[in-house]
């Protein structure tokens, strides 16, 4: 039986060898394929009845009869064939656009199908204007007479990822009769203990019910079943390449000495919190584990990771080590040279810069105290990635901000040392099951405490002008403030608020006493960190920015922040940029200033003065955007999930770890008969993609 499922669907009806290869563009090459060529959704074509109500997405589907029709060419390359149809529920005008042809007659079809007195199907769009529906554009349309209506109308429809020369009603049809032949051939790849134990469906079924549901309980059941089994064999995969890393044998070893990282921590001038201290722990742990580490170090804005980082990076140099900061800005990579700078006073440590505009030579002679070891620890951008950075000796590299990174780059940089320890951060936590579920090869160490003498920060959606008050009183006290907006300058396409212009308008208009800067990105970086310093040495009242200081900024001074446009920001965005406050004791306040024009705008900005919680926001933030936003392209095209949604699917995944688990307890090379099919599958899907599966 499975031979027909692994038989080219060239041989299908209707197919042939020019179809074939516009399917396979789609990854579908054998029937098999097909039956996994999801649906991107359903729509809902049951007939309309309502025609003085059209729906929500203007879709109409109509059933009637034909009472007259006609064509006629509407300009050199336009022609247009009307008919009026007189259904259940009143008369509704038709309109076929076509494209006029040299080679045959654009009506031809028409004239036989939508004639006088034919009964039909009619698949089409109208404008929903309060006289209701006078008028459909017609997408399809289908002639009563012939039975294939039933898999397009009157139902919920299918409808498919295509490519060009492919019509939604060609793939639907051929689908149909896919399932139809062969669906009943499908093999469970879930084990038979894991479907009763999870009561799914069999696979035939769950093949039907997602292409041709008969409900939307149906659907949802199908959907369900297919969801778990990708998740089960994402979790597989993870489980399988977490094996493969811990086979490796990085082949040092660490010592805890304490030769730096005592005077370190004596001379960070404060106690770390119990969670640093915990985290720090759990990474000197893993990092003394025989194979490499992969850690996400996860931690709300200001909760002090550069500090728990740079404690990775003594362990590595106190044995001799080398290792890598690397940053996604350059305003941030310099702010963590000053850290640096600032904690390492004093200690025999060699730090250096790396960044884009580190000029030729200077670049040069870094690269070569780099290569010879001389340099311990290297702070930058995306340019210590090069191809030219050669390390003597690297076991550590800690990425600060990882989300703003891709994983190429993760990987990289991970080749740059040949078993370094990798230690990624991010401000933006996400639950950790589905942190696990993306990052499955990651450990997870959260930092879940702010340092103390923190406090809150007051959030105020209000108009600009008491936004303006605040920032007078508080730097009638001896405070600083920031100002941000989305954009550097004008644009006539948005109507937005721009940093230059603003500027102009809050030194002269707004404050005309106080001292007022500017900072943004286009600005070359020597000016930029100028305009920094003089701002942290209180040489500024007001810093008027764009989003170049989301990250890494840290004045305690500062107690306010106004944000312009606030709608325009993500959820993320307005996190970071209010954690550059309400970094010493005094109370702060951020004033989110905008006028949000769709419903998720109005969520974030009630989100933001609801909550200062990184995990709930980072909640908030997945819910508004889903997964795939959140994961880059990149990322999630490193996941083989078609069905499944990480987010609305977390039960189903937290079912998929624990099976996947037992699974592999009881089976740990997926010898066993029954995991036949599981390993089919899992090499299938991820040994290309993850250039691994090692199930020999
Ligand atoms: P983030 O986690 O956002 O990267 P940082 O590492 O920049 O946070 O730390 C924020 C600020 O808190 C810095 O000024 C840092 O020196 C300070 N800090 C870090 N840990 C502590 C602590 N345990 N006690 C007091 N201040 C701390
Ligand atoms: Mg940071």
């Amino acid at each position: 039986m499975s031979g027909s499922l692994e038989s080219p669907i060239q041989f299908l009806k209707g197919v042939g060898p020019r179809r074939a290869v516009l399917f396979e563009r789609l990854g579908v090459r054998t029937v098999e394929d097909l039956l996994h060529h999801y649906p991107r959704l359903w729509q809902d074509r049951y007939e309309t009845e309502n025609l003085r109500l059209p729906t929500a997405t203007g879709l109409v589907v109509l059933r009637g009869r034909v009472l007259r029709a006609s064509g006629q060419h509407a300009g050199p390359r336009l022609a247009i064939y009307k008919a009026t149809l007189a259904t259940a529920h009143g008369k509704v005008e038709c309109v076929w656009f076509k494209h006029v042809s040299r080679r045959f007659d654009v009506f031809s079809a028409l004239k036989k199908e939508v004639c006088e007195g034919a009964d039909l199907w009619v698949v089409g769009h109208a404008d929903p204007d309060l006289t209701g529906i006078r008028e459909v554009r017609v997408d399809e349309h289908y002639p009563l007479t012939d039975e294939r209506w039933r898999m397009h109308v009157a139902r919920l429809a299918p409808v498919y990822a295509l490519t060009e020369g492919l019509t939604q009603r060609f793939v639907r049809e051929l689908t149909h009769a896919a399932v139809e032949a062969h669906a009943d051939a499908a093999v469970d790849a879930v084990p038979s203990e894991l479907m009763a134990k999870r009561h799914l469906l069999a696979a035939p079924q769950a093949l039907r019910g997602l292409h041709f549901p008969k409900s939307e309980a149906e659907l949802e059941a199908a959907r369900a079943r297919l969801a778990y089994e990708e998740l089960l064999l994402l979790e597989l995969a993870w489980i399988l390449k977490r094996r493969q890393t811990r086979g490796i044998e990085k082949g040092y070893s660490y010592e805890i000495k304490r030769t730096l990282l005592t005077p370190f921590r004596t001379g960070l001038g404060f106690e770390l919190t119990s969670a640093q201290k915990r985290v720090i722990n759990e990474i000197f742990d893993d990092m003394r584990k025989p194979y490499p580490m992969t850690r996400l170090l996860q931690g709300d804005v200001g909760s002090g990771k550069t500090v728990v980082a740079l404690s990775a990076l003594l362990l590595a140099v106190e044995n001799g080590g080398q290792g890598v900061l690397m940053a996604p800005t350059e305003i941030l990579a310099d702010q963590h040279r000053l850290t640096l700078d600032r904690f390492l006073k004093g200690l025999p440590v060699k730090v250096a810069s790396l960044t884009s505009r580190v000029p030729k030579k200077e670049r040069d002679k870094i690269l070569e105290k780099i290569a010879s070891g001389e340099i311990d620890i290297v702070v930058g951008t995306h340019a210590v990635l090069e191809e030219d950075v050669r390390f003597k000796n690297l076991r550590v590299a800690v990425i600060d901000e990882q989300h703003r990174f891709g994983v190429r780059q993760r990987t990289t940089l991970r080749q740059k040392g040949a078993m370094i320890d990798l230690l990624v951060m991010t401000a933006t936590p996400i639950p950790r099951t589905l942190a696990l579920a993306l990052y499955g090869d990651l450990e997870v160490s959260t930092i879940d405490e702010l340092p103390p003498g923190r406090t809150p920060i007051k959030t105020v959606l209000g108009p600009e002008s008491d936004a303006f008050d605040a920032v007078r009183t508080e730097i009638a006290s001896g405070r600083q403030a920031y100002v941000v907006y989305p954009i550097i300058e004008e644009s006539a396409r948005l109507d937005l608020q721009s940093a230059k212009a603003e500027y102009e308008r809050l030194r002269t208009e707004v404050f005309p006493r106080l001292r007022v800067a500017l900072i943004h990105g286009a600005m070359a970086a020597k000016v930029k960190n100028k305009v920094m310093e003089e701002f942290s040495r209180g040489d500024w009242d007001v810093l008027v920015a764009t989003p170049v200081i989301e990250v890494g900024i840290d004045v305690p001074n500062s107690t306010v922040m106004i944000i312009q446009n606030a709608d325009r920001f993500g959820l993320a965005s307005l996190h970071q940029l209010r954690g550059r406050i309400g970094r010493g004791a005094a109370e702060s306040t951020c004033f989110l200033v905008a006028d949000p024009k769709t419903p998720q705008a109005r969520t974030r900005l009630d989100t933001m003065a609801a909550t200062g919680d990184g995990f709930r926001i980072g909640e908030e933030d997945l819910k508004l955007r889903g997964p795939g936003e959140l994961l880059g392209t990149a990322q999630s095209g490193e996941l083989s999930l078609q069905v499944a949604d990480l987010f609305k699917d977390a039960e189903l995944l937290a079912f998929a770890r624990v099976d996947a688990d037992e699974v592999l307890g009881a089976d740990p090379k997926l010898l066993a008969p029954a995991h036949a099919m599981l390993k089919r599958r899992l090499i299938a899907l991820y040994q290309s993609r993850w250039h691994w599966i090692d199930l020999a």
